[in-house]
C-alpha cells in the first residue's frame, strides 16, 4: 500500500531514471519522489552524443528528457550534482557524498554506467576523450574539425559512430581495434564485414589486430598512439570507446547480488524486495537470449525504467524484452532485433553491397533474430514474426519478393 507518506528514491537521474520518476506520477502515485543525479543536467538521452550533438546539429538541450519546469510539475524533488555515497538497507536510508541523509520506503537503481578507461601510459593526456555524457560531448566536439587527425581506439558502436561523425566534420580518422574484427562482441561476422566496408568506403581507415600500448605528446603537437607492433598513429584528438562499467558499487556494497551489473528479476526487483534496478546497471534473465543479459540501449533505459518503477507501486509486471538495438553510421541505419548466435542459419535478403538489407537468422523453421541497414520496414515485420514465434521458410526470406507482412 502506497500512502502520500511513502517516499520512493531513484538513484541516477538518466534516461531510464527519467522514465521511472515520470511513470510513478502517471501511474497516480501520490508520495513523494526524489531523483537524485550525479550530473548537473536533467535526465537525457544519450544516443544522440555521438550522432547530432556530436555533429552539431543538435543542441545538448534537445536531449532533454524532461527539463527544469516537467520536473517541477510533476513534483519530483531533483537533486542535481548529487552523489550518492551509500545505502543504509536496514535502516532504509541513503547517504549522500555531503553526509545527508535520505529515507526511503522503495528505492530504485538507475545508476547506469561510465565510459571504460584504457590502462595504459598518457590515458589521461589532454586531447584523450571519452563519451558517454553531455559534458564529453561538448569538450569533444570541437576537436573534430576538418582535417584534425582523430584516432579512435576501440571499433565498437560508440567508437565507429563516432568516427563517422568525425569524418562527416572533416577529419582523417583511424580506428583501432584489438580484436580481428569490428563489433566483434556484439554482432556476427556478417555485419562485421558490413560495417568495415562502410567505414573503408567513407576513407575510415580501420586498424584490427592492433593493441595501444601508450600515448605519447607529439614534438609537433597532438599525440601519438603508440601500438604494440611499433607503429605510432599521429593525432590531435584520440577517442577511446572501449565498452562500459555498469555502475554497481553502491549496489555491491550494500549486500545486493550483483554479477556484472546488479541482478534483478522480471519484476525489475534485486536481491532486496524493496529495491529495484533499471537501465545499464542491470542484469536480467532473458528469454529470448535463454541467458542473463545487461542490455545497453536506448529502448532498454525507457522500458526497463518504467517497468520498475511500475513494479515499485506493486503493478503486476513481467519484463522480458525482445532485445533491440539501432545505430546511424555514415547515412545507415542499422538495427538490431534478437541475439543472434553462431548456431543460427542465416538468411540474406537484399544486398549489403547496395546499402539495404536483412540478415535473418533462424532456429530450425524460427526467426530469432534479425539485424540490416536501411531496412526499417522490413525489420519492423521481422519483429512481429519473431515476437509471434511464427514458422517461416528460408528461402521466403530470402526472396525480396515474399512480402514479409504477408509472411
Ligand atoms: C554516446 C552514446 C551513444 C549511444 N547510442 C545508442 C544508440 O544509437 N542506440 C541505442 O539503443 N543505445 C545507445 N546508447 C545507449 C543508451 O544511451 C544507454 O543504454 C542509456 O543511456 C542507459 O540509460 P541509463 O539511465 O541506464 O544510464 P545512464 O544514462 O548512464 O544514467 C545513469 C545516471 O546515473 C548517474 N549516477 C551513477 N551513480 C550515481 C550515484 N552514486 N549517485 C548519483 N547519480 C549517479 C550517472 O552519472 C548517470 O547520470 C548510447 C550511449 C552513448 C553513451
Amino acid at each position: 500500500m502506497h500512502t502520500e507518506s511513502t517516499t520512493i528514491v531513484i538513484i541516477g537521474a538518466g534516461q531510464a531514471g527519467g522514465w521511472a520518476a515520470r511513470t510513478l506520477r502517471e501511474e497516480g502515485f501520490a508520495g513523494r519522489v526524489v531523483l537524485i543525479g550525479d550530473e548537473a543536467h536533467p535526465p537525457y538521452e544519450r544516443p544522440p552524443l555521438s550522432k547530432a550533438v556530436l555533429a552539431g546539429e543538435a543542441t545538448p538541450e534537445s536531449v532533454h528528457l524532461l527539463d527544469a519546469a516537467a520536473i517541477a510539475a510533476l513534483s519530483i524533488d531533483w537533486l542535481a550534482s548529487a552523489r550518492v555515497a551509500s545505502i543504509d538497507r536496514n535502516a532504509r536510508q541513503l547517504m549522500l557524498a555531503d553526509a545527508s541523509a535520505i529515507r526511503y520506503d522503495k528505492l530504485i537503481l538507475c545508476t547506469g554506467g561510465r565510459a571504460r578507461e584504457l590502462d595504459v601510459p598518457g590515458a589521461g593526456l589532454p586531447g584523450v576523450h571519452t563519451l558517454r555524457t553531455i559534458d564529453d560531448a561538448q569538450r569533444l566536439g570541437p576537436a573534430l574539425k576538418r582535417d584534425a587527425r582523430v584516432a579512435v581506439v576501440g571499433g565498437g558502436w560508440i567508437g565507429l559512430e563516432v568516427a563517422a561523425t568525425a569524418r562527416q566534420r572533416g577529419a582523417a580518422v583511424t580506428v583501432i581495434e584489438t580484436m580481428q574484427r569490428l563489433c566483434e562482441r556484439s554482432v556476427p561476422q556478417a555485419l562485421s564485414a558490413y560495417l568495415q566496408a562502410l567505414h573503408a568506403a567513407q576513407g575510415v581507415e580501420v586498424l584490427l589486430g592492433a593493441a595501444v600500448t601508450s600515448f605519447v605528446p607529439a614534438a609537433s603537437g597532438g599525440l601519438d598512439v603508440m601500438l604494440s607492433d611499433g607503429r605510432s598513429i599521429p593525432s590531435d584528438a584520440v577517442v577511446v570507446g572501449i565498452g562500459l562499467v555498469p555502475n554497481d558499487e553502491l549496489a555491491r556494497a550494500a549486500g545486493l547480488e550483483c554479477d556484472g551489473g546488479v541482478l534483478v528479476d522480471a519484476q525489475c526487483r534485486t536481491s532486496d524486495p524493496d529495491i529495484f534496478a533499471a537501465g545499464d546497471v542491470a542484469v536480467a534473465r532473458n528469454s529470448w537470449a535463454d541467458r542473463r543479459l545487461r542490455l545497453e540501449s536506448w529502448q532498454n533505459a525507457q522500458e526497463q525504467g518504467i517497468a520498475a518503477a511500475r513494479s515499485a507501486l506493486g503493478r503486476d509486471i513481467h519484463y522480458d524484452p525482445l532485445p533491440w538495438f539501432w545505430s546511424d553510421q555514415h547515412g545507415t541505419n542499422l538495427q538490431i532485433y534478437g541475439v543472434p548466435s553462431p548456431s543460427h542459419q542465416m538468411v540474406v535478403r537484399g544486398d549489403p553491397e547496395t546499402g539495404s538489407f536483412v540478415f535473418f537468422y533462424l532456429d530450425g523453421e524460427r526467426l530469432v533474430a534479425a539485424l540490416g541497414g536501411n531496412a526499417a520496414r522490413d525489420l519492423r515485420f521481422a519483429r512481429r514474426l519473431i515476437e509471434r514465434r511464427t514458422q517461416v521458410r528460408a528461402q521466403d526470406l530470402a526472396d525480396p519478393g515474399v512480402s514479409l507482412a504477408k509472411l
